[in-house]
């Protein structure tokens, strides 16, 4: 296994990472890239087992329900590019298990694969989302034959891919983008058909950063943000060279969508899981600044407070039940129950913003006018903060200030308008939900019973 240092050290390979139009030699140099670096640094010191047999437990499959159920905290606390990891391997590994009957030649690439990179404990991030072009047009179809990555040329030994993969979270800092097609695809779209693991340093890859960083801010105004924060990517294939040995689909049209769906089956769990932490996190927020601003006993701040406390027992609920029905593939790994997943997702994303309107509500404008930590530090300006800022004796005017900048950190400013958005998109967006929905739910029975009441049972 790495150390966090090593893995550091490992990242200095040629990689061409930008940052605000710059290409970035080492990522340490910039503060918006280092804090992202060093969080995921630490998530390898706190697995590294020094036995040179050592595969960090994380990256295991759950082969129990109660193992599933266990992983819940584990994956809430762990870093975002250890979770794509794990994600990445679970689905590569119910891919090779799928694939076994239609495409067996690939299936002892893919296994080999996820073996090796358990060994070298390497980060490996999801890249799905295409450009797309016109929404409505098929990949073959599109004006730019690059909308959706694709493959422009085969050799012996391997092929050359050209496209382009947007919204990658964590792409510049893991080892390997495992690229795979987005959505399923028809006769006449083979070159679309590509699924590969591919080095990130390959010649030809280009890695913009977004980020919601807060830089050259006071951390102590951004709480979380500060050293919480993994940029997205774009990532460009420029006519990137993949060996044979790390193709996993190439050309096979009917299999095209079986990478998407195995990966469906890890990527809503965690997407689940921290939402469930983040509507107990406003409620927190929302109860302390309450007390804070001596409005905790007003009936109209309560009933705000019930409302975000139903919404979020509601989604644990949603959890419980994914957990409680949780299926095992053929080969044994326990994933959480589809429906019950995907509907407390929608929930979750939908309900956001009105738990957020209520927080905003019950805190007041000072969310986004609270003064700065550096004002504090100030001594003349001080005690004039502390006087206006303080509710009364048990309140200090900094504690108060604190909860502010938490609060607006969190759901107010960049990191919060990140937040707004990816509930929303991650994982396929509402809509995706809906269709799950539509799939599964019992709608027979529903209709049964409204026949039921409206004396038409027999009809
Ligand atoms: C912060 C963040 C991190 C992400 N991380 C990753 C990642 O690591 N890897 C990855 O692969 N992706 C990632 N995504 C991408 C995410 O999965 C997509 O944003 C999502 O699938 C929506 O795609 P889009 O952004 O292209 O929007 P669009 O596809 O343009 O969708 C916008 C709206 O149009 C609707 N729509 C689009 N096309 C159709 C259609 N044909 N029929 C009906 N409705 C349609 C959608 O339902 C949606 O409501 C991330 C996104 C965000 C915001």
């Amino acid at each position: 296994m790495l150390t966090g240092q090593q893995y550091k050290d490992s990242l200095k390979d040629g990689r061409k990472v930008y940052f605000q139009g710059e290409l970035i030699e080492d990522l340490e140099t910039v503060p918006a890239l280092a804090a992202p670096l060093n969080e995921v640094a630490s998530g390898y010191d706190k697995y590294f087992n020094a036995d040179p047999d050592a595969i960090n437990p994380v990256t295991m499959a759950p082969m129990s329900a109660a193992d599933l159920r266990d992983r819940i905290p584990v994956i809430t606390e762990m870093d975002l590019l250890t979770n794509t990891t794990y994600q990445s391997l679970m689905t590569l590994s119910v891919a090779a298990a799928r694939l076994e009957a239609h495409v067996p030649e690939v299936v002892p690439r893919i296994r080999a694969y996820v073996e090796q990179a358990r060994k070298d404990d390497i980060r490996i991030t999801e890249c799905i989302t295409d450009a797309k072009g016109n929404r409505s047009l098929a990949p073959s179809k599109q004006e730019d034959p690059d909308s959706y990555v694709r493959v422009v040329e085969r050799r012996p030994d391997g092929v050359v891919i050209r496209g382009a993969k947007l919204h990658i979270s964590a792409a510049a800092f893991g080892h390997d983008l495992m690229v795979m097609p987005t959505k399923a695809m028809k006769p006449g779209e083979e070159d679309y058909s590509i699924a590969a693991c591919i080095p990130a340093n390959s010649p030809g890859v280009h890695m913009t950063n977004t980020t919601y960083h807060p830089t050259g801010r006071d951390p102590r105004d951004f709480p979380v943000s500060s050293h919480r924060s993994i940029p997205d990517s774009m990532v460009i294939f420029d006519d990137v060279f993949v060996p044979a040995e790390r193709i996993f689909l190439d050309g096979q049209t009917a299999h095209a969508a079986v990478f998407a769906h195995s990966l469906g089956l890890w990527e809503r769990l965690g997407g689940v899981s921290f939402m469930v932490e983040q509507a107990d996190e406003l409620v927190g927020l929302a109860s302390l600044i309450a007390e804070a601003n001596g409005t905790a006993k007003i009936s109209h701040v309560r009933e705000k407070i019930d409302e975000m406390m139903i919404h979020a027992t509601l989604l644990r609920a949603g959890l419980e039940a994914a957990l409680a029905h949780a299926n095992s593939t053929p080969e044994g790994y326990f994933y959480p129950d589809d429906m019950y997943t995907n509907v407390t997702k929608y929930q979750g994303a939908s309900q956001f913003n009105t738990m957020v309107k209520h927080l905003h509500d019950i805190a007041g404008g000072a969310v986004v006018t609270a003064p700065s930590m550096l004002d504090f530090d100030n001594p003349e300006l001080r005690p004039y903060l502390e006087k206006y800022m303080s509710t009364g004796s048990t309140v200090s005017g900094e504690y108060r200030t604190k909860l502010f900048h938490a609060i607006r950190d969190t759901t107010a400013d960049s990191f919060g308008g990140w937040h707004f958005v990816t509930n929303l998109q991650s994982g396929g967006g509402l809509f995706a939900q809906r269709l799950v929905t539509r799939k599964n739910y019992d709608l027979e029975r529903a209709r049964a019973l409204a026949l039921k009441a409206a004396g038409l049972s027999g009809a």
